[in-house]
């Protein structure tokens, strides 16, 4: 009896998952996905997409607006519950491939292959560049006819245009597809400095950002509303700040990299709006940008750093400002590390450093 019911859930478990995921399995065999709860009725579709090591495209694919999740994953091969030692051992068949979760209304699957075609090569036949092996073949593993043609006509039209050797991408049936291992979820965003991360995934990312900018995630801030502004005139703020001071914060200038009092500080404390001593970040959220500039990946007080949407040089910046003098401090992007992903980058000049007591 009690084996029945066993064998009975597992029927129901096995139906229910692979109606949404097309026989998705994990290492466990358990029900998989981090996100499982997504299903048709939340009108999320899926793109399974193979393109070289999974890292890159897991770290590619997730900076995209519409895309809920991304996760890493092995198919198109023979055996079953592979592992990470038997994919690269090339003998069972699977392609590394990241597997994609996006709201079509935001962005549609078009769309995520012009990115696909454009952040990978697809005319090697088993390579990405220094990757050889038939488990980093370019493959679009399609779960709907519907799929299957959009893929089909956009390497036809799109892919050709772009790329000059013949395209060898599989358009190919999804089929059974298995959870890679931990270690290999998010693998980017919890390794940036591992080597290849910096050597092949940074460029990488950095072209994808350039070409396809007005696609990717904006970073979310919070509406400042609780704050009790300080109005005065530009002449009084002239008065009172530096002549450096005044024109970062006031009229939005930006000092040079590398040479503020702040961008190399390391001690511990609070940094504070220069010109009205607002707190505005804790050291416990700076760290190494690489720029030049101090870089947080978040505000002390959510409500203590307003934004707003900034045109300048043709390309689209949130500039950050303190919430209560209005001074201007810098900008947000979105390439910063976990958790939340944005890098805070702040003039010195608009910052005053108080050093935390020793303890
Ligand atoms: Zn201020």
């Amino acid at each position: 009896m009690l084996k029945q019911v066993v064998i009975l859930g597992s029927l129901f478990l096995f139906t229910f998952s692979s109606c949404i995921f097309n026989n998705a399995h994990s290492q466990n065999g358990d029900p998989p996905f981090p996100d499982e709860e997504i299903s048709a009725s939340n009108n999320l579709e899926t793109a399974t997409l193979g393109a070289g090591c999974f890292w890159c495209v897991e770290a590619i694919f997730q900076e995209l607006e519409g895309v809920k999740s991304v996760v890493s994953g092995y198919a198109g091969g023979h055996k079953r519950n592979p592992t990470y030692k038997e994919v690269v051992s090339g003998t069972t068949g699977h392609i590394e491939v990241a597997k994609i979760v996006f709201d079509p209304k935001v962005i549609t699957f078009e769309e995520i292959l012009e990115v696909f075609w454009t952040t990978h090569n697809p005319t090697t036949l088993n390579q990405q560049g220094y990757d050889v092996g038939t488990q980093y073949r370019s493959a679009i593993l399609f779960n709907s006819p519907k799929q299957k043609a959009t893929a089909e006509r956009s390497k036809a039209a799109y892919a050709t245009q772009i790329w000059d050797d013949p395209i060898v991408t599989e358009v190919t049936p999804l089929g059974d597809f298995y959870l890679a291992e931990d270690d290999h979820q998010d693998f980017y965003s919890l390794n940036p400095y591992y080597g290849y991360c910096v050597a092949v995934i940074n460029p990488k990312l950095d072209k994808f950002r350039a070409k396809f900018a007005d696609k990717l995630k904006k970073p979310k801030i919070e509406e400042v509303s609780s704050i009790e502004k300080i109005e005065k005139t530009e002449e009084e703020w002239a008065a009172e700040l530096t002549p450096e001071e005044f024109k970062v914060l006031r009229q939005e200038g930006t000092e040079r990299a590398f040479t503020g009092d702040l961008w190399d500080n390391k001690a511990k404390g609070t940094y504070s709006c220069a010109a009205c001593q607002l707190p505005l970040f804790s050291s416990d959220t700076k760290y190494k940008s690489g720029t030049g500039w101090p870089s947080f990946w978040e505000p002390i007080q959510a409500e203590h750093v307003g934004s707003k949407t900034d045109n300048k040089f043709g390309w689209n910046r949130t500039e950050v400002h303190c919430a209560r003098c209005d001074g201007h401090l810098g900008h947000v992007f979105n390439d910063g590390p976990r958790p939340t992903g944005l890098r805070y980058c702040i003039n010195s000049v608009s910052l005053d450093f108080e050093k935390a007591k020793e303890e």
